[in-house]
């Protein structure tokens, strides 16, 4: 006998409740298919995709060139493990570098190996380089970061719900308020061998920071022969208007975690992109990766920094979001709206409900986004996303906003 398939909505979400475990709490909508900026669930409801897999999904589901790249890849070579080379990886790593000025491209998977990766680089630097003593270096970074669930970096999170009763945490990091660059500078030991941030803080709310800021901090490290980090997972590839957002402010980091939009919402893509003469700190055997610079994996990610080469993406953020920010002051109901290119975090008057709700009646609607914080709701359309599509979202979110008022 074959097993009965679940294939509506109540179904799917009854089965997640039996097998599934209880680190998410979806938004009752069940998936089956995606084009572009829409998706259809089970039961063939469609909705405007506005969270975009929080920005891995920048250039829309199933863009053909991505996809053309991955079926042509599938049919080639799929996995090697670095044991060997691959006729992939080096083509993909040029990609990167060139795409973001960098000289050297170490290949990883998921953001927060990313950010491991690069930690593991910059303490070996600080104490191989620097001359900081072995097992000292520490690292700078803010409050209200956000880099990924690693024990490690949980541990120096002040977001309790991320961190509470997973320790004991590592030690080694100092915890600065974001926005400070006084407190930043200050916080600078001898010991300090890099300092990690993120140019716009997507999970603490799409908090960006105040002008100058980045290049301050610019300043303060290359004073302090401390390196610089830019956590670009969220904010980099196009989200903000620009490949990197810290080239928005004019800055140059010594590294770059790069992540989500790598992988065109196909394959878990990471890298660390940087100095080469940091990331040569690395000897063979010290750091690596099972699934790292895969083939599959380094063709999309390619075909990634093909459709960013070419630069439209990041104009349509630049266009697209200013549109979109316009439009989403002028709506009653919010407290702040806080954004950069096709990124924004608006604050629900607590009046009204707080940004669960309104994203619960968003999908009720036909509109997908998510809630960070209790009171934010975070909008991050997919980069393909036209004018009548955004018009449908802030026009849904109007509709939810009223009616949340009426009670
Ligand atoms: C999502 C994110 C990460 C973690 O990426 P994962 O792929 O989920 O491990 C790290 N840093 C930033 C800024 C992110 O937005």
């Amino acid at each position: 006998m074959t097993a009965v398939v679940p294939t509506r909505t109540a179904d799917q979400v009854a089965l997640a409740d039996r097998h599934g475990v209880t680190n998410y709490a979806p938004l009752p909508v069940v998936l089956s298919h995606g084009e572009g900026a829409w998706v259809t669930d089970v039961d063939g409801n469609r909705y405007l995709d506005a969270l975009a897999g929080y920005s891995a999904l920048n250039f829309g589901h199933r863009h053909p060139v991505l996809t053309e790249a991955a079926h042509r890849q599938l049919d080639a070579l799929t996995l090697t493990a670095r044991a060997f080379h691959n006729d992939r990886l080096p083509a993909f790593q040029r990609d990167v570098a060139e795409l973001t000025g960098t000289e050297a491209v170490l290949p990883m998977n998921t953001g927060a190996e990313a950010v491991e990766s690069a930690i593991k680089v910059a303490r070996a630097w600080g104490h191989r380089v620097r001359g900081i003593p072995e097992g000292r270096a520490r690292i700078v970074v803010a409050g209200g970061n956000f880099h990924g669930r690693t024990t490690t970096i949980v541990g120096f999170s002040d977001d309790p719900s991320a961190r509470d009763g997973f320790g004991p945490y590592a030690d080694g990091f100092d915890r600065v308020p974001y926005g400070d660059s006084g407190a930043l500078a200050a916080a600078l030991t001898d010991d300090t061998a890099a300092v990690l941030i993120e140019p716009i803080q997507g999970e603490a709310g799409v908090i960006v920071p105040p002008p100058g800021y980045l290049a301050e901090v610019r300043r303060v490290t290359v004073e302090r022969d401390v390196l610089l980090i830019c956590d670009e997972i969220q904010s980099g590839l196009g989200r903000t208007g620009a490949t990197l957002r810290s080239d928005t402010e004019g800055v140059r980091a010594d590294l770059y975690t790069l992540g989500k939009a790598l992988g065109g919402g196909i394959v878990p893509v990471s890298a660390v992109a940087g100095r080469r003469d940091v990331l040569g700190v690395l000897r063979p055997g010290e750091h690596g990766s099972t699934f790292g610079g895969n083939p599959f994996a380094a063709a999309v990610g390619s075909a990634v920094c093909g459709l960013l080469g070419t630069g439209e993406y990041q104009a349509a953020a630049l266009e697209l979001g200013g549109y979109l920010g316009e439009r989403l002051r002028e709506l009653p109901g919010f407290t702040a709206v806080r954004g950069a290119g096709l990124w924004f975090g608006c604050d629900v008057d607590p009046a009204l409900g707080d940004g669960r709700a309104v994203c619960v009646e968003l999908a009720r609607r036909g509109v997908l986004a998510k809630e960070t914080h209790g009171v934010t709701v975070r909008l991050s359309p997919p980069l393909v996303v036209t004018r009548e599509e955004i018009d449908v979202l802030v026009d849904t979110l109007g509709q939810v906003l009223e009616d949340l008022a009426r009670g």
